[in-house]
């Protein structure tokens, strides 16, 4: 499809959560980390209820949620949680650090500090906090993201603590694990600037380089996650959560507008057919178990046996519409569902634009059909359930369908991996911060504006520059270093290695060959930096080849020890090399001596480099055969 996205006024604003690298968790001095293996936790439960905010007002997203009756059951792994994550503790005072590496992104944007940073609480309504709430703290407003050719605004730079991690939901109980609960996050928020799909995906990437440039994030799936608002003229602002991934975000965008131009496309489709909403609203909701008490349909049989019954409405003129499509793969009676399944918590709806199917007959969708009194161009819905939800999802699906005559409906909506998006919840109303008066304001001092200002990203031209220049990496290289994931390890260990190991071999390890064993299915998130460090300084020093490395990292992926690797590849060290040119210099020593020391290094090169090949570097050969060729020399000329 060939979108004009400026004649639609398509308007988009980023919203970046980058966790942070720190030393502890923003409201408590645990560690940062999450724990993957089964480990000693405490568990416990709770029901959250919505608390009144400042302005007297119920949030209603927080009102409905609790209404569903959920029961939050929380995982705390003792090794990283303490009485904070519980919300039986105060808060402590908020990780200075944190707010450092906000104030030199603040820097970096031009983005105005504030004298002093106050916590804040903002409603959380889906237990992902403990508290009801989570703590968030503005550091900057203002600012600019300069693209070159254009320049996005940046609205504000927060500090916030990153929830609870779902881990399972299971009917009316959803469980937690708790140590994500309180890692910082930053968050940078854009001004709805952005004009195309394709920008959206470019200013993305780029703020999540400039965050890399500061070495003080942290990296792996979810430690990054955009949320963005995106409208298109006559539509409505739509909150997308949670897309995972930076280079789907263009995809995500232009989902969403199709999803609006259906919508609106719809929409004058029921003012044509002369439509009015108490047309929708007024329609009974019937009990039409008695048609499909017989039915061979094997999804009505198995919930009519488990004494649900089938309950059904009418959608006057809805008829076609039900079964267009708004996303790929995605429908009009898709977008209906997902209301079913939030008010009522059903597990789905059937619409009569897919039928006849999963079994259930043309002669029983027409006795449904005479029942609800459906014309040609009517449409109904059904719904397998106990009364009382059925009644309430049909409510839902009534008040969905009958705002189709206003068009897009303003939701706060989740990306799913493909980019389509589902129904989340309705937006919430604006009373969701109020002040936390357990942790004391924090002003901002000059030596944190001097950390800050050392922290700062480098202009990403000039930082190219400097890794041609100085450290001598091909332009390519250099280009590739700045925009991987592990920019913070490469630049260290590019300076590190600087003068004693070529600054490409420790790109290409660092930025190539891990990526390059993550395509191969290798868990590369296993080999630590420190790993990946060690293996260096053993080719530095000469004890591994370069080529040995993706062969080392691998093992060390498995587990092993550097050393161990090594061992088990069969890799010689330097001390062997020695030996290894000794036994060939002593195998060949009548050669040798016939035409002299001097002009034997190609064949003793040659035969010691048939033994090494691929194990040990060619230079390390060369000069441990200079070496002892010279000794040799020296001996023979001695009387
Ligand atoms: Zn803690």
């Amino acid at each position: 499809m060939n979108i004009n996205y400026e004649e639609l006024g398509l308007k988009v604003g980023l919203e970046i959560h980058q966790q942070l690298k720190t030393e502890r968790k923003l409201f408590c001095h645990c560690r940062p980390e999450l724990v993957e293996e089964e480990e000693e936790a405490d568990v416990f439960q709770r029901r959250l209820r919505p608390v009144r905010s400042e302005l007297g007002e119920v949030d209603i997203a927080a009102l409905f949620e609790w209404k569903k009756g959920r029961t939050y059951v929380y995982h705390a792994p003792r090794r990283c949680t303490c009485l904070v994550e519980a919300d039986e503790e105060p808060p402590h005072e908020a990780d200075e650090d944190s707010i450092i590496i906000a104030l030199a992104m603040a820097k970096a944007f031009d983005s105005k500090i504030v004298d002093e940073i106050h916590v804040m609480r903002k409603m959380v309504i889906d237990g992902s906090n403990t508290s009801g709430f989570q703590r968030t703290m503005l550091v900057s407003l203002g600012g600019e993201l300069n693209l070159g050719d254009k320049v996005i605004g940046i609205e504000t730079i927060c500090v916030e603590e990153d929830a609870a991690r779902k881990i399972d939901e299971k009917e009316r109980l959803t469980f937690y694990k708790l140590d994500r609960l309180g890692i910082p996050l930053i968050e940078i928020a854009t001004s709805p600037d952005i004009r195309s799909p394709q920008e959206a995906k470019r200013v993305a990437l780029r703020i999540g380089q400039m965050l890399r440039l500061t070495g003080r994030v942290r990296r792996g799936l979810g430690t990054i996650r955009q949320d963005l608002n995106v409208s298109i003229k006559g539509g409505a602002k739509t909150e997308i959560k949670g897309v995972q991934k930076l280079d789907i975000i263009d995809k995500v965008v232009e989902y969403e507008v199709m999803r609006q131009l259906k919508l609106l496309e719809i929409k004058e489709e029921l003012i044509r057919r002369g439509l009015k909403e108490e047309d929708v609203l007024k329609q009974p909701i019937m009990d039409i178990t008695y048609i499909m008490k017989d039915s061979e349909s094997k999804i009505v049989k198995r919930a009519l046996k488990r004494g649900a019954g089938a309950f059904a409405v009418k959608l006057p003129k809805f008829a076609g519409i039900l079964g267009t499509e708004v996303q790929p793969g995605r429908r009009f009676g898709t977008e209906l569902a997902d209301y079913a399944r939030f008010w009522a918590g059903v597990g789905g709806i059937i619409h009569s634009d897919e039928l006849p199917k999963y079994g259930i007959t043309e002669e029983e969708v027409d006795e449904v059909k005479r029942a609800l009194g459906c014309g040609e161009e009517d449409a109904f819905v059904m719904v397998l359930a106990l009364g009382d939800e059925a009644r309430k999802a049909l409510e839902a699906v009534k008040e969905r369908a009958a705002y189709a005559l206003k068009g897009v409906p303003e939701e706060t909506r989740a990306a799913n991996p493909d980019g389509t998006t589902r129904f989340l919840r309705p937006r919430p109303g604006s009373a969701r911060m109020y002040p936390e008066t357990d942790v004391p304001p924090i002003v901002i001092r000059e030596d944190m504006l001097k950390k800050a200002e050392k922290l700062k990203p480098k202009n990403p031209i000039e930082l190219i520059q400097e890794l041609m220049s100085v450290y001598k990496l091909p332009k390519d290289m250099a280009e590739k270093m700045i925009s991987s994931v592990r920019f913070d390890l490469a630049y260290r260990l590019v300076k590190k290695y600087h003068g004693k190991l070529s600054s490409t071999i420790v790109v290409r390890t660092v930025v190539d060959t891990l990526r390059e064993l993550e395509r191969e299915g290798i868990e590369v998130e296993k080999i630590s930096d420190e790993r990946v460090e060690e293996v260096l300084d053993r080719v530095a020093e000469g004890s591994i080849a370069k080529e040995a490395i993706p062969d080392v990292l691998r093992k060390v992926a498995e587990g092993k020890s550097v050393g161990e690797a090594i061992k088990e590849l069969g890799l010689v060290d330097k001390i062997d090399v020695d030996a290894v040119v000794r036994d060939i210099i002593k195998e060949n020593i009548e050669e040798i001596k016939r035409r002299g020391a001097e002009r034997s290094f190609g064949l003793v090169m040659g035969k010691v480099m048939a033994k090494l090949r691929g194990k040990v570097d060619g230079k390390v050969v060369a000069e441990a055969v200079r070496k002892a060729l010279k000794e040799l020399e020296e001996d023979a000329g001695r009387p």
